[in-house]
């Protein structure tokens, strides 16, 4: 039997009441894993075929994993077929669900589940800021982002209060997935059980507070605004829901359910291991009254160089340039080609780790595709492809050649799935994974 802080126990069991011993037995087994298979790459079902069991009843891309199943050694991990994803931390993307153009914030989002989510549906159109303030989580958040392909997203490093000066009432929707006490992960994270203490909990209480009040200044009215934590604690949930509710009179709670777990109440829903196949979360929704959102800004007129450089590109991977990220606006500096989409806030003054996506490095005459690229291309849109089977997609990875008919830039696919580019020459496939992905 696993140890628990008697004060939670207690806690629990006056929370719960006759329900105690249910929740006591779920902690006894074993959580179970779940991924979340990525839309973009609707060919990854199948390379993950009898590795995946049963829906995850409130997330239409979610599957439990079948016993055994080892996430971070799949290929199709690498090529963003699939993000290792606890099943209740689905919910909350879920409840916020963006709708494809909106403009939408998640401002505490690595190392990026729910972020890589919210891109999904957005479908490539309207925007994503995903902000961090850790920076070496910013950095595996950015990773995690283009992994799966979400280009119409930005990664930024900042605390709440800069972003809330900047941004005022700028969001459709924005989502909080606060640091907490993490009771709801327990089953799962000793570390949790061990560090938790009632005053431990009380401070993150205090903490989102303050999140939460620089959140709600960056929803527009009309918008929305999900709060969610990975714990059972009813200061850091509840309590903070009706503290927000006060203190911003243009907020009311909003009302939803989700598919195998029930509906709201007062905005709010509980996720309880003992009544749901998943961890320990909480969510609520608000929403801002008042009115519809402004027109978007006018598109920029992309400069002559990235026109050029743009030219350049397509010459160099010829295909069908019917991702959505072709429309958006285009950007050259220094030697980095980027398309933005205009959804994306002005981030001059934010530590920035990207922009929308970054399509390739150019020079005089030159250019080379960069890894965003191959890994947001739609299946299907470029012509040089060089598909390799499983032991050609290992040597790959770990940054060796292969052989080749094809001349010229080439996307390297396994089993239709993306994993970066080669360069054909005289036969051979030279690899162009970035350092930093290889796998020795
Ligand atoms: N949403 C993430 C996901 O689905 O992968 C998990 C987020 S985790 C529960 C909370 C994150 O909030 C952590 O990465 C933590 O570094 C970050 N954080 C800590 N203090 C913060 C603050 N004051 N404002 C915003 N984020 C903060």
């Amino acid at each position: 039997m696993l140890e628990y802080p008697a004060a939670f126990l207690q806690r629990i069991a006056e929370q719960l009441g006759g329900e105690y011993p249910a929740f006591m037995a779920a902690l006894a087994q074993p959580s179970r894993g779940a991924v979340r298979l990525n839309p973009l790459r609707p060919q990854g079902e199948a390379a993950l075929e009898g590795e995946l069991g049963d829906p995850v009843p409130w997330e239409p891309w979610g599957r439990y994993a079948a016993p055994g199943f080892k996430p971070g050694e799949h290929l199709a991990h690498f090529a963003g077929a699939f993000y290792s994803q606890e099943a209740s931390a689905m919910a909350p993307a879920r409840v916020l669900s963006p709708r494809p153009g909106e403009r939408v914030l998640d401002l505490c989002a690595a190392p990026g589940g729910k972020s890589g989510q919210l891109a999904a549906m957005l479908e490539g159109r309207g925007a994503l800021v995903s902000n961090e303030p850790d920076f070496r989580r910013a950095q595996i958040l950015r990773g995690n982002l283009e992994k799966l392909g979400a280009a119409a997203a930005a990664v930024v490093c900042a605390l709440p209060q800069q972003l809330a000066q900047r941004w005022p009432a700028y969001f459709d929707a924005v989502l909080v997935d606060a640091p907490c006490s993490g009771e709801g992960m327990f089953r799962r994270d000793p570390q949790a059980r061990a560090e938790w203490s009632p005053q431990r909990a009380a401070g993150c209480a205090r903490r989102q507070r303050e999140i939460l009040a620089q959140a709600a200044a960056m929803v527009r009215p009309g918008g929305r605004l999900v709060y969610s934590t990975c714990t059972f604690n009813p200061q850091e949930n509840r309590e903070n829901v009706a503290w927000l509710l006060e203190r911003f009179p243009d907020f009311q709670a909003g009302s939803f359910a989700l598919p195998g777990v029930g509906a709201s109440q007062d905005g709010c829903l509980e996720l309880w291991p003992h009544r749901i196949a998943g961890e320990g979360h909480f969510v609520a929704l608000l929403l801002r009254r008042g009115g519809e959102r402004a027109d978007w800004a006018a598109p920029a007129a992309p400069a002559p160089e990235a026109k050029r450089a743009l030219a350049l590109l397509k010459g160099a991977l010829p295909g069908a340039w019917h991702a959505p990220f072709a429309q958006w606006d285009l950007s050259l500096r220094g030697e980095i080609l980027t398309a933005q989409p205009r959804e994306l806030p002005r981030l001059e003054g934010v530590r920035t780790l990207s922009a929308g996506l970054a399509l390739a490095q150019v020079g005089k005459g030159w250019v080379k595709p960069l890894h965003a690229l191959a890994m947001a291309a739609p299946p299907g849109s470029l012509e040089r492809v060089q598909a390799v089977d499983r032991e050609q997609a290992l040597t790959f990875l770990k940054g060796e050649t292969l052989v080749t008919a094809q001349e010229g830039w080439t996307l390297v696919t396994w089993q239709d799935l993306p994993l970066g580019w080669g360069k054909g020459v005289a036969g051979t496939l030279k690899n162009h994974l970035p350092k930093g992905l290889l796998r020795r």
